[in-house]
């Protein structure tokens, strides 16, 4: 098998979504739909911004025998972070709910995604780090996206560090697949404005990124050209957080999601990693920083993006490796040449006699 065979080759998509204004009404219906055919309490993990929600669990049509769990935001999901979670929820004797709400970025959804799964199936998160290890569909799981741009809400994975092993790699499974969406722009308004470009722009860098791949997928090809449509559209206009704006990312956000589930990133994502790993930056700023040193990789797609960047007037953070050590860059080459897919996806076969660590390291004194 060549390494660029996904093995989704029969893709798996999420089976119900509703997109629109107000969409998140929908989900009294859904859950009293949901509460006739399963036992047991509803979990909702929210990110921290909507923290209220604990207060006032009823605002997400939740009882007092529901619970809500408030989702930091400091830190991009670990396995053990994740299993923390997990085991509090279990403390409070919940041992099987009835449906798991993730609302929030990708974070939330991601931690989401994980606990559906670890209700159902034995062991801890590592357990199911890698390619088509669940072995049991999870607990019923609806995505309320609350920023837009990283398709989580669309995509088989979940992104989790493993900081004893430093892999970082979600439970790749179609089991991971949200049941339900509800994908409603209004709750996009209150996103800060460089967070709403940096996670934004992760749908169009997904998307270029396979489009510049070898490994291709006709569907996703479609799905990814209509996603950048979508970013420029978006991005190039007056106001990117205009109702209509705010609800086109959302859109962007799926269908590069969609997207990318059939294929591979290219080189932002490996170079954007490392920068995770070594240096703790969260993915979507990680990867504007990389676009920094892309030029020679996509020169169009370069000249785009920072034109986009400054027609909105968003920072993005400079100089991020000066003054690091050489420990620190032998790290950074290490963590971003792991990414064997993905650099083959974007090089080729041999893509280690283009990405040399001198010419990585090059590229990393660039951002
Ligand atoms: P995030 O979850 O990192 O949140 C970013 C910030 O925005 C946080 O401070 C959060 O509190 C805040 N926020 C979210 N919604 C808000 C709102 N409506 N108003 C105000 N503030 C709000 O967001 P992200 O960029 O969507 O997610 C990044 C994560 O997604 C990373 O952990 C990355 O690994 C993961 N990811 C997952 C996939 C996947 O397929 N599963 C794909 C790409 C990235
Ligand atoms: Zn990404």
């Amino acid at each position: 098998m060549g390494i660029l065979d996904t093995g989704v080759k029969n893709v798996a998509n999420v089976p119900r979504y509703t997109i629109g204004s107000g969409s998140i009404q929908e989900l009294e219906r859904i859950l009293h739909a949901r509460r006739s055919q399963a036992k047991g309490p509803v979990i909702a993990l929210v990110d921290e911004f909507f923290s209220e929600y604990k207060t006032n669990p009823a605002h997400l049509n939740l009882t007092k025998d529901d619970h809500v769990c408030v989702v930091s935001t400091t830190h991009e999901p670990t396995t053990d972070g994740v299993d923390a979670i997990f085991d509090n929820l279990k403390s409070h004797g919940i041992t099987s709910p009835s449906a798991i709400i993730g609302l929030g970025g990708g974070i939330t959804m991601d931690t989401a995604k994980a606990i559906s799964n670890l209700f159902n199936n034995p062991g801890n998160a590592e357990t199911y780090q890698g390619w088509d290890l669940v072995k049991t569909p999870g607990v019923y799981k609806i995505g309320i996206p609350t920023i837009s741009g990283t398709g989580a809400e669309a995509t088989r994975t979940c992104v989790m560090t493993n900081k004893k092993t430093g892999l970082k790699m979600g439970m790749n499974s179609e089991f991971t697949v949200f049941d339900q969406l509800l994908m409603d722009p209004d709750l996009t308004v209150t996103v800060p404005r460089n967070q709403y470009f940096y996670t934004g722009m992760d749908a169009y860098i997904h998307c270029i990124e396979a489009l510049s791949g070898h490994y291709r997928n006709a569907i996703g090809d479609a799905l990814s050209r209509e996603t950048i449509n979508l970013c420029k559209l978006v991005f190039g206009g007056q106001d990117m957080m205009s109702p209509a704006s705010r609800e086109r990312l959302m859109v962007a956000s799926y269908m590069g999601g969609c997207a990318i589930a059939t294929s591979y990133v290219g080189l932002v994502h490996p170079f954007s990693a490392g920068l995770s790993v070594v240096l703790g930056m969260h993915h979507c700023v990680a990867n504007c920083v990389v676009m920094r040193a892309m030029r020679e990789f996509y020169p169009r797609e370069y000249d785009e993006f920072w034109l986009l960047a400054e027609t909105q007037g968003v920072e993005v953070p400079k100089g991020v490796c000066n003054g690091l050590t050489a420990e620190q860059y032998e790290q950074l080459y290490l963590a971003t040449i792991i990414h064997q897919k993905s650099l083959t996806n974007a090089l080729g076969d041999e893509y280690s006699n283009i990405l040399t660590r001198d010419k990585v390291l090059r590229i990393f004194s660039l951002m």
